[in-house]
């Protein structure tokens, strides 16, 4: 076994009997995931990837896919027109609370529902198909290959949505969403159930990491400033209300997401994913979280750790 390798099944060793946390609950199919899947995923810069664990095992991305639908609409629209309908500030409060900014409506920032919603908003299509044409498209750049939904997870989420749909109609009436609420809304729940494995995310965090180029196929997805801010926002807001502990303990950009999984991103050293189904109070996974910590630690890649 490669060293790399080995270094990933000693952290998934260290982890694995931490049994602590409860699945996400608001749906059956996330309800019932099994809780003991774990699974570890590292690529670098020159397009190696490195997995352990349970690294096929598919699930949905959830919030995960929320850094890049804001790569998508930055791209598509640039820094100031994005920003004008979205904050940049962590919010200090659950992944979806109703918090809009008081005389303007602007959300706090992209990585909370009410900010990825405006920016689902600002993808354009004709319909719900072709904007979730274009995300799963741009989603499939990052992964280097052609990424699906999981219809059943999009059912569920629509059918118990009534929070996202009641935090789109009040983005609607600040005229933070132009266009259908119901476009924007179903938008976001398609984003949300595209299948992933932790391989397909480690290697779309590696192209953040890279600048916006995906190691593995060569491809530069989005431009390096785009692939800046997006990691900026993810340093700032990417782990709900506990994005300032992560900063602190960890010290580099990450998302997570309520099916389990958490990317984080050293900038022009690796791309990394960990997924273990079992949630903390925050939403994030327990040992997706600790595993990504570990690695942090034990290298020393605290962006503000002197060098
Ligand atoms: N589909 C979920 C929601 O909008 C995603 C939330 C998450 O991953 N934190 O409620």
């Amino acid at each position: 076994m490669d060293p790399i390798t080995a270094m990933l099944e000693k952290v998934l060793a260290e982890v694995a009997s931490d049994g602590s946390g409860e699945t996400a609950a608001y749906i059956p199919e996330l309800a019932e995931a099994d809780p003991d899947l774990l699974a570890f995923g590292l690529v670098g810069p020159r397009g190696r990837v490195f997995t352990a664990g349970d690294e096929s095992a598919p699930f949905t991305i959830q919030s995960m896919s929320k850094p890049f639908v804001l790569a998508l609409a930055l791209e598509l629209h640039g820094r100031d027109e994005v920003f004008r309908r979205v904050g940049a500030e962590p919010s200090g409060e659950p992944f979806n609370a109703i918090s809009l900014e008081a005389r303007t409506g602007r959300p706090a920032n992209p990585m909370v529902n009410a900010g990825a919603i405006a920016t689902t908003a600002l993808i354009p299509g004709a319909d719900v198909d072709e904007r979730t044409g274009r995300i799963v498209g741009m989603m499939s750049k990052f992964a280097g290959r052609s990424l699906w939904i999981d219809e059943a997870v999009y059912a569920s989420e629509s059918a118990t949505g009534d929070r996202n749909r009641a935090l789109a109609h009040l983005l609607k009436s600040y005229e933070i969403i132009q266009g259908s609420v119901t476009d924007a809304v179903e938008t976001y729940f398609r984003q949300c159930s595209v299948l992933v494995t932790v391989r397909d995310l480690a290697v779309m965090a590696a192209t953040l990491a890279f600048g916006g180029r995906n190691p593995v196929t060569r491809d530069q997805v989005v431009s390096e400033r785009v692939a800046r801010d997006v990691t900026s926002i993810m340093a700032s807001c990417g782990m709900y209300d506990f994005s300032g502990e992560w900063m602190l303990r960890v010290g580099l950009p990450a998302k997570s997401g309520v099916s389990g999984g958490v990317i984080a991103v050293a900038p022009s050293q690796f791309g990394v994913a960990a997924f273990s189904p079992r949630l903390d109070p925050h939403g994030n996974s327990v040992r997706a979280s600790r595993i990504v910590e570990i690695l942090s630690d034990r290298f020393g890649m605290h962006l503000l750790e002197p060098h």
